[in-house]
């Protein structure tokens, strides 16, 4: 072989060795991207990116999302809580009582309420807690069981709403206020849910708020301060001084961290504290340099909303409130470790849908955003109000995929 026909056959060579890494590489390269259509395909199989993560504002339970929708019957307007498969978006009755018909006009479905209450919790092995509201006008807790069907009523009020903290080993702990004497102080309360025996009571002031309760410790507020204390709220274990009401929180069981969001609605200014529950200390998270109202924390990602309320107008019933939407519709993502460094904005609503009230937020579940379908509707006399609260219509919820932007509705079943 001479010189010329060596290099040539060392060009065919490298060409072809060029050509096969290609074609492996284009394969693989092929089969990621299979995978992660896969993963938006089948969003509650293949994602995880939530598990682990607790949330004041959504509720996973063997890969079904539970909520509550509403409904106009003959009965008036009912809340129907609800399991929602996230592929389908199908949303089906929790209920499966053995013979109950839900709603046949004079009977009213043991788990349905009538009140828009979405007051409610699910323990690790199956018990769903939820406030119901009857047609005596009590307030009840009651506990079905997902497994077995069966439904006990834990306790029943003539008093305010109960409010539902946590369900954590086996107790499910709530706060009630005196519905007669709001200068009472309030009671917190923790009630085995197999015995419906009380097995916590304390009396606390009434601007006392407990946000969460882990196995150790109690997440509060009080005055100016947000703390972690012990069961018999005597020790402060960690402490950090705050300017507004505390908003969203979540807690990660993998990284053992409590966050939470500080608003204050008057200076429009909002931010993130999180507190290491090894360490015991707090912090301030500074999200991309932001202003935050409201945000959502994932294994790896944050997602928030800058305040900037977009605000429609007076309301008759809201006073000052007036009606907002204080995100201004927009929702940013952000790496969870380098929050710093970009931030992407991923969904603008415009001026279609209100993403943000003071008691509606988002929640995003791997591609899938989810919010309650509230408009702002003009009054008789001028005024503004969230459709929401318009008591003759359904409240259905909406899904977006936020790859695609397709938004779907999730309505309530028969
Ligand atoms: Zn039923």
């Amino acid at each position: 072989m001479n010189k010329k026909a060596v290099r040539t056959y060392i060009c065919v060579f490298v060409v072809v060795i060029i050509f096969v890494l290609g074609v492996i590489n284009s394969n693989r390269s092929g089969r990621r991207t299979t995978e992660e259509n896969e993963y938006v395909l089948h969003t509650r199989q293949s994602d995880i990116d939530y598990e682990g993560i607790l949330s004041s504002e959504y509720i996973i339970h063997d890969g079904l999302y539970y909520c509550v929708l509403k409904k106009a019957t003959k009965n008036g307007t009912i809340s129907i809580p609800v399991s929602v498969n996230l592929m389908t978006l199908e949303a089906k009755r929790i209920c499966e009582i053995e013979g109950c018909n839900h709603d046949d006009g004079e009977f009213l479905c043991p788990l349905d309420s009538l009140n828009s209450s979405t007051n409610m919790c699910i323990s690790d092995d199956g018990n769903l807690i939820l406030v119901q509201k009857n047609k005596d006008w009590l307030f009840h807790i009651l506990r079905y069981d997902l497994h077995t069907h069966e439904v006990i009523e834990l306790f029943s009020t003539t008093a305010d709403e109960p409010n539902i903290i946590c369900c954590n080993n086996g107790v499910i702990y709530y706060s009630l206020l005196d519905a007669k004497d709001s200068k009472l102080p309030k009671t917190i309360y923790g009630i085995d849910f197999k015995t419906s025996e009380i097995v916590y009571e304390k009396y606390v002031p009434q601007d006392f708020e407990i946000y969460l309760i882990q196995n150790r410790y109690i997440c509060a507020k009080y005055e100016s301060e947000c703390m972690i204390v012990d069961y018999s709220l005597k020790t402060i274990y960690a402490s950090i001084n705050i300017d507004g009401e505390l908003g969203t929180w979540y807690y990660d069981t993998n990284a053992e961290e409590f966050w939470v969001s500080v608003i204050d609605y008057q200076r429009e200014i909002g931010y993130v504290i999180k507190c290491d529950m090894n360490e015991l200390s707090f912090e301030t998270v500074n999200i991309a340099g932001s202003n935050v109202y409201y945000f959502q924390i994932t294994n790896t990602r944050i997602y928030y909303s800058p305040f900037d309320p977009h605000y429609y107008g007076n309301s008759r019933t809201r006073g000052a409130k007036g009606v907002f939407d204080y995100s201004g519709g927009k929702i940013y993502s952000i790496d969870r470790e380098q929050n710093e460094i970009s931030s992407v904005l991923i969904y603008d609503n415009g001026e279609t849908n209100v993403l943000c009230t003071r008691t509606s937020k988002y929640s995003i579940l791997s591609n899938m955003l989810l919010f309650y379908d509230i408009k702002v509707c003009k009054d008789s006399e001028g005024g503004y109000e969230y459709c929401y609260f318009d008591l003759s219509s359904d409240l259905y919820k909406i899904a977006v995929d936020i790859n695609t932007s397709k938004s779907s509705l999730i309505i309530p079943p028969d």
